[in-house]
């Protein structure tokens, strides 16, 4: 388990390293559509490798349970780019290129006020589905809002953005994030009401 924790981190380090280069260095990077996708892709990988890591740290739940929460995971990490679209008002690229603010899923504010309320009442009522996918969540928009911090800095509104993060700072915190998150989550989790999740159509 601690050598697939490692390959992991490592993973995450060579996902972030990678897809920078291709998003903004490759000879792809001056097509808006290509970066578009490509940095959505990255982000979702990162999501993807990021859960696999927590659930890499002795979880003691299902196969089910952690391979859909892991696909919820990429999904979030991903989707959360959906905000460029709802600022723009508008699928166009060119539309959403122009925009010059950022949407309420890059506000790490309302992100962090959100899943504590989730991770709030999930503690109370010791739904452990509930429980996981609201780390998931966590998980998600805290490395992408990272990553996106290593260009526009985090935003953590009504305040003003923090300073760009150092590549070095970003990737390292990318890294450690899963690992942190799911010591937190071992060692704060409730007794659960129903220990094994059934996710019924999936
Ligand atoms: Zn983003």
């Amino acid at each position: 388990m601690r050598l697939l924790s490692i390959i992991l981190t490592l993973s995450i380090c060579g996902a972030a390293y990678m897809g920078d280069y291709i998003v903004f260095n490759s000879k792809y990077s001056s097509n808006q559509m290509f970066r578009a996708f490509a940095d959505t892709s990255v982000h979702g990988v990162i999501g993807l490798l990021s859960a696999l890591l927590f659930f890499s740290h002795g979880m003691n739940v299902t196969t089910q349970a952690w391979v859909c929460n892991t696909l919820i995971c990429f999904l979030v990490s991903a989707f959360i780019d959906i905000d460029h679209v709802i600022v723009a008002k508008s699928f166009n690229l060119k539309d959403i290129a122009n925009v010059n603010r950022r949407g309420m899923f890059h506000d790490t504010s309302f992100c962090t006020i959100m899943s504590s309320i989730l991770l709030a009442f999930s503690h109370f009522t010791r739904k452990q589905n509930i429980y996981l996918l609201t780390y998931m969540i966590i998980l998600a928009f805290t490395s992408h809002h990272i990553r996106d911090g290593n260009r526009r800095g985090i935003w953590f509104y009504p305040y003003a953005h923090t300073q760009p993060l150092g590549k070095c700072v970003y990737v390292f915190l990318i890294c450690v994030l899963p690992s942190f998150l799911a010591f937190i989550f071992n060692y704060t989790k409730p007794v659960f009401s129903h220990r094994v999740i059934q996710y019924g159509m999936v």
